[in-house]
């Protein structure tokens, strides 16, 4: 469905395609099951990202077990897929830095795009608590991996020139019925 791009400029910030080679190549050899329709994209999705997750586990020196496991290696793992990234990330150096649409090749490196990652911890932490994870220690839910999806966020914007804010609309703030004003007594 998708040419192969031409240009840099196809780049999609929210683009949910991880490029990790190898992450498919894994046969599931499930294909006798024919008993469930079709899983929708966003489930395949999940189990492929989930698969990968659990591979980079396996390969991981020393051994790690899913329950072993940290905010701080998910980030390891956010860190690792970095070499796979397409994101051209421009350093504060880089005379394009700010520009979403550079008009020349530089040196600065490629990373997976902030949106990608965010979309890819979304599932993760979905599937870990449908593998049995307990919601209270999901490591995909640690503070450590919001902070790190924060800072990803703040430099990739800046060095790319394009704002990450969703169109969110802010609710003000519902008091709970019947809460005193401060001060009274
Ligand atoms: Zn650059």
């Amino acid at each position: 469905m998708d040419p192969i791009p031409s240009s840099p400029t196809s780049e999609e910030p929210f683009s949910t395609n991880l490029n990790i080679p190898g992450s498919s190549s894994s046969s599931s050899s499930s294909s006798s099951s024919a008993a469930s329709p079709s899983p929708s994209r966003y489930e395949s999705q999940k189990r492929r990202d989930w698969n990968t997750f659990n591979q980079y586990l396996r390969n991981h020196r020393p051994p790690l077990a899913l329950p072993q496991c940290s905010g701080a290696h998910v980030l390891e793992f956010l860190r690792y897929l970095d070499q796979f990234g397409k994101t051209k990330v421009h350093s504060h150096m880089c005379p394009f830095f700010g520009h979403p649409n550079p008009p020349a090749p530089c040196p600065c490196p490629l990373r997976q795009a902030w949106g990608s990652l965010d979309a890819l911890i979304g599932r993760l932490r979905a599937a870990f608590e449908e593998n049995g994870g307990r919601p209270e220690s999901n490591p995909f839910g640690s503070r450590a991996v919001r902070l790190y999806l924060r800072e990803v966020r703040e430099l990739q914007s800046k060095a790319r020139g394009i704002s990450y804010e969703k169109k969110k609309r802010k609710k003000p703030p519902v008091l709970p019925p019947g809460d005193p004003p401060a001060g009274t007594t």
